[in-house]
């Protein structure tokens, strides 16, 4: 244990240098020179730990352990190693690292699995240099089209496929990969929020990915003068719009279960300090684990909103984004908390706010995610830490689960 931590943070230390931004976080993009270096890195690291290397069409890369099936589906560990820019050293690389360290304990414990046992370590979860995010899973399962891969352009209109030959990545390789060669994908990443700090538990079994809604919510009033329009004569959209935003909270609250409600955009109109405001625009994201908390709150904020339209006031609700909750793979969740019980590592059951490449590989396989606290609940800065010993619980974590997946025989 002690020496799976040490690694560990030796991988998050190390890798951590391969950024554009030396001494102002991680920034890591995709097929970028620091790519390459991480890259090199996490190849070399899985030969040591003696895994076949294999890189795919997107660059995605993959460390595999044979198993004794001849053609036999993999049961795969990872998460992603870009980064967003100025981030930390642990989003993504955290869960690749603790991949690796899983398969040395194979290695190092001489088991030969049944099933294969995979590595991986993603591309382009973040979209920071193509835009969209989850572009590593997205293309292996198929959700993003080779076709569409190729037509991607960087902000500076260098396409992905440019981008992978200028680091030396073959971009003739083999890009979907069929469903059927994956028995189930495993994947730690840092929490990125302030529950399992808060609860001091070490481990955060996900339940599912939430599900989110965006609304836009336009408040109609009159314009006026600000001088010259007396209280009791105005129409005014922004104080109406205010009213109804410091009520939206509540409703999430009330809800409950984790049900989170944000305004996060707001827009007055037009927008003159001596002018009334005729018209306001806002957002309201709504996330909940649970679909029927989602819906609860949107027809919640529907009400409130219509109940404040009146003669000279209109209101309107647009829904704009509506993406359902995802549960994870039962029989794994049971594994992962029944696994943790018995290495006396407490455990709590979270909900994940954020996507992640293993909500993408649940289309096609069976997933299971674990959480490890983020200090502070801080992420996607410098700042970003987390404890290598509760990584190093997680390796321990993972190792059992895949041991059981992989049906390992010693
Ligand atoms: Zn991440």
């Amino acid at each position: 244990m002690k020496e799976t931590q040490v690694r560990i943070e030796r991988h998050i230390n190390e890798l951590s240098k391969f950024t554009s931004t030396p001494h102002k976080g991680v920034t890591r993009l995709t097929y970028s020179n620091e790519d390459l270096q991480a890259r090199n890195y996490i190849k070399e690291t899985m030969k040591e730990y003696g895994l076949n290397v294999r890189e795919d069409g997107f660059g995605n890369i993959f460390g595999k352990l044979e198993g004794i099936l001849n053609d036999a589906p993999s049961v795969l560990i990872g998460s992603h190693f870009d980064s967003v820019p100025n981030g930390g050293a642990y989003d993504g690389t955290a869960g690749v690292v603790v991949g690796l360290e899983v398969a040395a304990l194979f290695s190092k414990n001489n088991l030969t699995p049944k099933y294969p046992l995979e590595i991986v370590a993603l591309i382009e979860e973040e979209g920071t240099r193509f835009k969209g995010g989850l572009m590593g899973s997205r293309g292996i399962i198929g959700s993003l089209s080779e076709e569409d891969f190729k037509s991607l352009k960087d902000k500076d209109g260098i396409s992905t496929e440019e981008a992978m030959s200028k680091i030396g990545l073959d971009t003739s390789l083999p890009k979907k990969r069929d469903p059927k060669t994956m028995k189930a994908f495993l994947e730690l990443h840092i929490e990125q929020g302030p529950i399992l700090e808060e609860k001091s538990s070490p481990i955060g079994v996900v339940e599912g990915i939430v599900g989110l809604t965006q609304l836009e919510v336009t408040v109609e009033g009159r314009a006026g003068h600000a001088g010259t329009t007396p209280m009791d004569r105005r129409s005014d959209a922004l104080v109406t719009a205010a009213k109804i935003i410091t009520q939206l909270p509540d409703l999430a609250i009330d809800e409950g279960e984790g049900t989170v409600i944000t305004i996060g955009r707001l827009n007055v109109f037009p927008n003159g300090a001596n002018v009334i405001p005729d018209k306001t625009v806002f957002t309201v994201d709504i996330r909940s684990g649970k679909e029927e908390n989602v819906c609860n709150v949107i027809r919640k904020t529907k009400e409130l909103i219509q109940s404040y339209s009146e003669d000279t006031i209109q209101t309107s609700v647009e829904q704009h984004l509506y993406i359902q909750p995802k549960a994870l793979n039962k029989s794994i969740r049971s594994l992962l908390k029944q696994t943790s019980s018995e290495l006396e590592i407490p455990y709590c059951s979270i909900n994940s706010g954020a996507g992640h490449d293993a909500m993408i590989l649940s289309d096609v396989t069976d997933v299971g995610m674990i959480f490890v606290p983020s200090k502070d609940g801080l992420s996607h800065c410098p700042e970003e830490w987390s404890d290598a010993h509760h990584l190093a619980n997680g390796v321990q974590i993972l190792y059992e689960a895949a041991k059981n997946l992989t049906e390992t025989k010693s």
